[in-house]
């Protein structure tokens, strides 16, 4: 498919009450790749965005009592659309956020399987009936849908992260009004309209597009109506978004940053452990919340784990995402380019050493190239900072409580990774990471399956997994008198 027939495939306006409109105002998407305008999209005001919490205010109680079975049916569609859709979605979010053909054809795969995984949960929504323990009364638990809720997503995984709270809010029966990032709300416009083709009912997803979030989403939060706010993206943001919410006592959930360690033991498999850092730190280009933030490596072997990772990721092929055999594409702009350089150079005064890459490149395109930095002072500000692109910063420990009290050693619980061939070592210290999730030889966790989540300043509650659709239900108990 040509790219600018991708394009011109997807809705440019609010999708509002099941009706596309546009806006008084547009915002330009960019390719990252290029610096090229790749189309216009409506810019909500902050009346427009009214306009759609009424509409999912209005379609709530009837989306609640619409069967359970209904719902999936509904979720099923939409996931099977999305994998017949495929290449058109994969090569929008490419040309939007830059990320490979495969590593977006990928992600729609991905953001499929949330339909897939809440399909299957809404039919499973389960309540409780139990005798009082003294006995008289009986206990009757329900759950219902929270009710309208507001989502708001980050640039760097636009179908899933949408998918990811579309899916259980969808299978519960709530309602809701998603706001993806400005600089990638294709892949959510185009998701909207193959959730019309798979018969959603009007209204109970708004979309707004906005370049003007805190002044369109605030009153949002503050209407009342709504009744949860699923985010994702900075823990900046996110803490400014809960003091909002505290204001209405909004239920949040909140998917932050994280600053992942990476662990690789004296006793580790080496081949398995580049392995896995190559994924951890470079899918999506370093511009993920999971990324291997810090490699923390044996001093035994980190000689040669600094070798081979270098030796590959030396070897990586840069260019646009669209380009056959590229790896490395562009970062989402020039400001993330600037803030790397910036790690980058911090990290080297600091005494670092660069071991491939670390030169910005002197070619059109948001783009930075794969580095690898070993001797990464515990003082650089890139131990303490996402780095969000694709530096790996090396340093090295001598002991197995070192390790730990360094991995532990940041506000953020996201994700860790430890590589080690012992399992009661790896059980020990899977323990003692002080995060929501741990990949104990594997290099990516991500799994709609699992509870996806983090602890500490990574956030509040879980997407995917048994409990997401958790998320947006309520506990309702009936005290009876027998
Ligand atoms: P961000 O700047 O916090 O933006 C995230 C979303 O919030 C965007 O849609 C953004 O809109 C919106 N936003 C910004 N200010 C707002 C406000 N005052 N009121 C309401 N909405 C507002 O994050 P990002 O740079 O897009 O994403 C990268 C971050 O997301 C990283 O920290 C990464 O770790 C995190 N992340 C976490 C997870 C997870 O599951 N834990 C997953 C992916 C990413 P605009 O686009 O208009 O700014």
């Amino acid at each position: 498919m040509l790219e600018e027939e991708a394009i011109g495939s997807v809705p440019t306006g609010l999708f509002i009450g099941g009706k596309w409109r546009q806006s008084a105002r547009t915002m330009p998407v960019h390719d990252p790749s290029t610096g090229q305008i790749l189309c216009e999209v409506a810019d909500a005001d902050a009346a427009e965005a009214g306009e759609a919490l009424d509409a999912a205010a209005e379609a709530q109680p009837a989306w609640a009592a619409t069967p359970p079975r209904e719902r999936s049916i509904i979720l099923t569609e939409a996931h099977r659309l999305l994998l017949e859709h495929i290449d058109r979605l994969s090569l929008i979010m490419t040309l939007e956020m830059g990320k490979t053909l495969a590593e977006a054809r990928s992600e729609i795969a991905y953001a499929a399987e949330f339909f897939r995984w809440f399909a299957e949960e809404a039919v499973r929504i389960d309540g409780g009936y139990m005798t009082a323990p003294g006995g008289g009364s009986r206990l009757l638990l329900t759950r219902q849908p929270v009710g309208p809720s507001l989502l708001i997503t980050p640039w760097n995984f636009p179908m899933a992260m949408g998918t990811r709270k579309l899916g259980p809010a969808i299978a519960a029966g709530c309602t809701s009004v998603i706001k993806p990032a400005a600089q990638t709300p294709l892949s959510i416009l185009a998701l909207a309209d193959i959730l019309v083709q798979a018969g959603l009912p009007d209204g109970v997803v708004n979309v707004v597009t906005t370049s003007t979030p805190d002044e369109v989403m605030t009153p949002l939060i503050l209407d009342g109506r709504a009744r949860k706010l699923s985010f994702t993206g900075s823990t900046k943001i996110g803490k400014h978004l809960l003091e909002l919410c505290a204001r209405t006592v909004m239920r949040t959930s909140m998917e932050l940053g994280g600053n992942a360690p990476f662990l690789v033991f004296d006793d580790a498999n080496l081949d398995d452990a580049v392995t896995g850092a190559m994924a951890a730190k470079m899918r999506n280009i370093g511009q993920s919340c999971t990324a291997a933030n810090r490699i923390l490596v044996h001093s035994s072997v980190v000689d040669e784990f600094t070798r081979r990772m270098t030796e590959q990721m030396a070897a990586l092929p840069l260019g646009r995402g669209t380009e056959d055999g590229v790896v490395v594409g562009p970062l989402i702009d020039d400001a993330a380019v600037e803030k790397i350089d910036r790690l980058v150079t911090d990290a080297v005064e600091r005494g670092a050493t660069v071991t491939t890459g670390g030169t910005r490149l002197d070619r059109p395109g948001s783009f930075y190239p794969a580095t690898v930095l070993t001797g990464v002072p515990e003082d650089a500000e890139m131990c303490h900072d996402e780095i969000f692109g694709p530096v790996a910063a090396i340093s090295t420990f001598d002991t197995e409580a070192e390790a730990v009290k360094r991995a532990n050693d940041t506000p953020y619980g996201l994700v860790a990774f430890v590589y080690t061939e012992s399992l009661t070592r790896g059980i020990r210290v899977c323990e003692a990471l002080e995060s929501g999730m741990v990949g104990l030889n594997q290099g990516v966790v991500s799994n709609p399956a699992a509870p996806f989540g983090g602890v500490k300043e990574s956030g509040l509650g879980r997407e995917g997994g048994p409990t997401g659709i958790d998320e947006f239900l309520e506990t309702k108990y009936i005290g009876i008198t027998v």
